[in-house]
């Protein structure tokens, strides 16, 4: 299989075997958000992958540290979407006027609904899952 450009940008760059020293990714550091490099290293040419500051990762360190920062995520949008439900039905059921009330309760009715999709999202997603020795072949 090709790699492939995702918004413009290799997650891996191609022909990395032949670069004398380690090529940028686009993938962020899962624990501080900055740009990851990337080299083969050792006899199996195992890819590493190094940010700025110094964070180090195997290809299955950084599959579960991406899996579990997406998932963190996840629920964090889905908490705060309940919460801005809960804020406008709150303040829907203080507003004296009409049309403001209204207003509260068709963006907390929506909020509603995109927490439902939240929540789902979270429950269908499903890590990958790597091969008895670690790492994806
Ligand atoms: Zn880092």
């Amino acid at each position: 299989m090709q790699l492939a450009k995702v918004q413009g940008v290799y997650a891996i760059p191609p022909r990395l075997e032949v670069a004398p020293e380690p090529q940028l990714t686009g993938v962020s550091c899962p624990d501080c958000g900055g740009s990851l490099s990337v080299e083969p290293e050792g006899k199996r040419a195992d890819l590493v992958f190094k940010c700025r500051v110094g964070h180090t990762y195997s290809v299955t360190e950084l599959l579960v540290a991406k899996e579990e920062r997406l998932h963190a995520r996840l629920w964090t949008a889905y908490t705060a979407m309940m919460e801005l439900e809960a804020l406008l039905h709150d303040l829907a059921a203080r507003e004296a006027n009409e049309d403001g009330r209204r207003r509260y309760a068709q963006r907390g009715e929506v909020a509603r609904r995109q927490a439902g999709r939240l929540r789902r999202l979270i429950e269908d997603d499903t890590p990958v899952t790597l091969p008895a020795d670690g790492e994806p072949t």
